[in-house]
């Protein structure tokens, strides 16, 4: 009987084998594949499981050549030595901080679960100097599971991409495009797919990083993402040349192939409390304490890491018109002196408030009427003009947002409002 031969780039099975790309010791451009039966691996141009044979897919020379893969598996002491040691690279070799240094281990060691974790860890590197940006993007290519360096990606080309490798993107972008920012977003959610050539379908969903010269990367994809700004030291010299970056690659890789082997089946495990971050955070920071299901301090430690990250998210929310348009309303419900609130005088309110607070956009009534439709707030027609019922159901509307995005209007005690009794109550249960 001659077993069937199945080509593959990578298996998981319910009972916990696992077939992983490594790089090919036949000299060609095909990878070997990495048995792993839950304890033992073993590596082989063929692997069989289960009456199945498996070989991996010929890889076209250019890619072959890009894209990097371990050459084995192999033990390493702890999840807090592996990476403590990953955050020495970015310390000794690019004399980063500390925390940025965390982040970027966090990154790359994310990018081994990335198939398990509930959204892709997605990187945002900004900073003045290029050729600090493109070494920092060399020194994660080394430790990022099937890295693969691009420069100038555009919309049209990422559709293209060897999603089927799964690999980590480490893009060179001068600048993020909106069409480009839409994909990146839409592409670090697990099963979003986007239409291909010829009515195929693409799966975009993976890790990715994204070095880019302006600050703006940051806010243009906002909370859902890992923001590094890396500047100049004195201290860093180039010295990423290719010998250091393999030798720094075969040092880690194989222990970060058997960090993935042994936890990838164990991410849903980690149970850390992230409900003290802004909505916005929230996600990221459970998807990183996802990472360490074999560490729960760690993990624990690695979330509050976004702190910094996510008082600028509260921060924008001073001057976000949709958060302001609720305060608003929130400080005239529990006034308790008005029924109606006119959509022009709260555009009005908005406008002034805003201004306060630094910001330069001037909102219109219609503009301010979109917002309350969008969060569900109805509009009525009055003979004095649109105008909104504070009725419980706007009461109830307003109170789930404020709370939801965690307003700094909620944290002041409001009595006899049956809403705030309700939290309350909630909270103390
Ligand atoms: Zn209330």
């Amino acid at each position: 009987m001659t077993n069937s031969c199945v080509i593959s780039a990578g298996e998981m099975f319910a009972d916990g084998t696992m077939i992983e790309l490594v790089s090919g010791s036949s000299g060609l451009n095909k990878p070997d594949l990495l048995l792993w039966n839950g304890s033992r691996a073993t590596v082989g141009r063929r692997v069989e499981r289960g009456g199945c044979i498996y070989e991996a897919p010929e890889l076209a020379p250019s890619l072959s050549r890009a894209i990097r893969l371990p050459s084995r598996s192999r033990s390493y002491d702890s999840a807090r030595s592996l990476f403590a040691a990953m955050t020495e690279l970015f310390q000794h070799h690019l004399d980063l901080p500390s925390r940025e240094s965390n982040l970027l281990a966090c990154f790359a060691i994310g990018t081994w679960l990335a198939d398990c974790l509930p959204t892709a860890p997605s990187l945002a590197i900004s900073g003045p100097e290029p050729e600090l940006g493109v070494d920092l993007l060399r020194l994660l290519s080394c430790v990022c599971r099937h890295s693969l360096m691009l420069a100038e990606v555009t919309a049209g080309s990422f559709r293209s991409l060897p999603m089927h490798l799964s690999p980590t993107l480490l893009l060179n972008q001068q600048e993020l495009k909106p069409n480009l920012q839409r994909l990146f977003r839409a592409s670090s959610h697990r099963g979003q797919h986007l239409l291909g050539n010829k009515g195929s379908l693409v799966d975009l969903y993976g890790p990715k990083a994204i070095f880019c010269g302006s600050d703006a990367v940051g806010d243009a994809l906002s909370g859902g993402v890992i923001h590094v700004a890396v500047t100049p030291s004195h201290l860093h010299l180039s010295t990423l040349e290719e010998q250091v970056q393999n030798e720094i690659a075969n040092s880690f890789q194989p222990r970060l192939l058997m960090y993935r082997l042994k936890n990838l089946r164990n991410v849903h495990k980690s149970q850390v409390d992230v409900s003290t971050f802004s909505f916005e955070s929230r996600q990221l920071a459970r998807t990183l304490a996802l990472c360490f299901p074999e560490d729960l301090g760690l993990a624990n430690d690695v979330v509050q890491l976004l702190r910094p990250q996510d008082e600028e998210v509260r921060g924008q929310h001073s001057r976000d018109v949709t958060c302001t348009v609720i305060e608003i309303l929130w400080a005239i419900a529990h006034q308790g002196k008005q029924r109606t609130v006119r959509v022009d005088e709260l555009a009005k309110d908005v406008n002034v408030l805003l201004q306060n607070r630094g910001e330069t956009l001037v909102y219109s009534p219609e503009h301010i009427g979109w917002k309350l439709k969008s969060l569900n707030i109805p509009r009525h027609s009055s003979s004095s003009g649109r105008q909104i019922l504070l009725d419980r159901n706007t009461n109830q509307a307003v109170h789930r947002f404020a709370r939801a995005y965690d307003l700094a209007c909620t944290q002041v005690e409001e009595v006899g409002c049956p809403d705030c009794d309700q939290a309350r109550a909630a909270i103390s249960k």
